[in-house]
């Protein structure tokens, strides 16, 4: 028997779609994504992109509350087995005080109250998609295969690197795209540093990695950030980061025993270059949406987002398969915004289906 709806991905936009397509009893099977090495440093792993970062400060309904309520909260919302995923958050520095929620916390409970309703999970990743066909034949990492009568895909976007191959030589060796996943790390702890980038993901990086090291080199292409006023103001008055305008990522410099040792970086108005010694470099210049597997299926843009073919719809290019979140929206990409176009997807879908009568 086909499904009646496989949803691909598991962000604000994929557990949102589940919460509607189960309450709206169309049993939906989610695709989380597989647990591998490849997804770690791709930034793919199951949770998506949230569950990469700490506090989420623009969530709707997540104000600042008291720790050890969050606590509380967290063992009575969710199974040992999430909680424990979690538990780390509730001791240490993290435990007193008040503050947001942190993105994990959102995406298990967002993935719990999937779940509550009846979703089913399988941590995996579809890699290949017949939408030729009908009903849809999705395929798995291992050759296993699914079959749909409707699919949302909420794949989201990853991390982009420059492509230097020194870049790639030490990457997990003192180069990352995730300050919040690898900052921490005893290599970069007290030492100079340095973030690409001029966006809200370079400043929020270096603000949080400003309380790991000892200074922060921001470098940016311009000689003004894209970054939003507030963020932009948090990182100029932060004393640890240094503005390295008008510069771009040349080399990266290292060697096999201690990996990142610094960086060149060249000039964008002249022709100089100049190295600086820091001991890791983290890349924060714009995301790749996640579509590589849909090679040819459905229509995407230059970007390779998918195109939604309606107005005010998350239709795609193919009837029955539907988008949600960033893997469709180059230009909103907020935790919030994909949790809406989720909601979207699901009530399309499950008109669809209607529709046409398989359901
Ligand atoms: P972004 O806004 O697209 O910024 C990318 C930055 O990288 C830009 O400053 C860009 O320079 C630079 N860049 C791109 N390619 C480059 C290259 N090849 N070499 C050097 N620099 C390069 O991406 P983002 O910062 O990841 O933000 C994405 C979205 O998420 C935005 O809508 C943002 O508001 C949102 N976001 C929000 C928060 C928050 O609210 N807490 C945090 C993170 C992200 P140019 O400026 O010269 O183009």
């Amino acid at each position: 028997m086909p499904e009646k709806v496989v949803i691909i991905g598991s962000g604000p936009a994929a557990w949102t779609a589940a919460i509607y397509a189960a309450r709206a009893n169309l049993q939906p099977v989610v695709y989380e994504g597989a647990i591998t090495e490849e997804n770690r440093l791709q930034g793919t792993l199951p949770l998506g992109q949230l569950n990469l970062t700490t506090e989420v400060e623009n969530y709707p309904s997540w104000p600042f509350v008291d720790a050890a309520v969050m606590e509380q909260f967290s063992r009575s919302a969710l199974p040992p087995d999430q909680f424990a995923m979690l538990e780390g958050y509730y001791h240490g520095k993290h435990g007193t005080g008040r503050r947001s929620a942190f993105g994990p916390e959102i995406m298990t409970y967002m993935r719990q109250q999937a779940v509550n309703f009846g979703t089913r999970i399988i941590t995996d990743d579809i890699v290949q998609v017949d939408f030729k066909r009908r009903p849809f034949v999705l395929t798995a990492r291992e050759g296993q295969t699914v079959q749909a009568l409707s699919v949302i895909i909420a794949t989201g976007a990853r991390a982009n690197y420059l492509g230097l191959p020194s870049e790639d030589k030490y990457k997990n060796n003192g180069v990352s795209a995730c300050a919040v996943c690898d900052g921490a790390l005893p290599r970069f702890r007290n030492k100079p540093l340095a973030v690409i980038g001029g966006g809200d993901s370079a400043v929020e990086e270096s603000t949080y990695l400003s309380k790991f090291a000892s200074n922060v080199y921001l470098v940016h292409r311009r000689d003004q950030l894209r970054a939003s006023k507030i963020m932009q103001a948090r990182a100029l008055q932060n004393p640890k980061i240094t503005m390295k305008w008008n510069r771009v990522l040349e080399e990266v410099l290292g060697n096999d025993k201690d990996g990142v040792t610094g960086v060149r970086l060249k000039s964008t108005v002249d022709q100089q270059t100049e190295t600086l010694e820091v001991s890791g470099v983290f890349l924060a210049i714009g995301h790749t949406p996640n579509t590589k597997f849909l090679q040819g299926q459905v229509k995407l843009d230059d970007k390779g987002y998918i195109i939604w073919t309606k107005p005010q719809r998350t239709y795609t290019s193919v009837e029955g398969v539907f988008a949600a979140g960033d893997v469709a929206d180059s230009y909103y990409r907020q935790a919030v915004t994909a949790a809406g176009t989720g909601c979207m997807a699901a009530i399309d879908a499950e008109r669809w289906l209607s529709e046409h009568g398989q359901v």
